[in-house]
């Protein structure tokens, strides 16, 4: 736990999340400015800020992620039109809160290539 993280403290119970799945490993949650019908964040309980701070024993963690996303994306019925996973690092790729997260973005033709 990162003390003036926002998303642990998502995991902590201290802010409110539309949460639609979690388990030992991660938290799921729909994002607060979705960008397509289904826009949920999928998150490790574990503070980690960015992808250049994951370490070899975390690859585990981030097959827990894609897991997660494949669950929900079964539940939101997007598994047979397709969605997108995206996990954005630093500044160039806009990230905005230093705890990773995949984001999963369904429900609507996506434009590619991204922004
Ligand atoms: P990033 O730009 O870092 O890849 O994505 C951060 C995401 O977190 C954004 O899509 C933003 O809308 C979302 N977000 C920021 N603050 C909150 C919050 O308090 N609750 C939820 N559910 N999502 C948030
Ligand atoms: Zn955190």
């Amino acid at each position: 736990m990162s003390d003036d993280c926002l998303f642990c403290k998502i995991v902590a119970g201290e802010v409110p999340a539309d949460i639609v799945y979690e388990n030992e490993h991660v938290v799921a949650f729909r994002d607060i400015n979705p960008q397509a019908p289904v826009h949920v964040l999928i998150i490790p309980r574990q503070h980690i800020a960015t992808i250049n701070d994951l370490e070899p024993g975390n690859a585990d963690l981030v097959g827990h992620m894609y897991l997660a996303a494949q669950h929900i994306a079964g539940v939101e019925k997007l598994a047979e039109r397709g969605y997108r996973t995206v996990m954005n690092c630093n500044q160039d790729a806009g990230q905005t809160v230093f705890h990773i997260h995949l984001h999963l973005l369904g429900g609507r033709q996506l434009d590619w290539p991204p922004g």
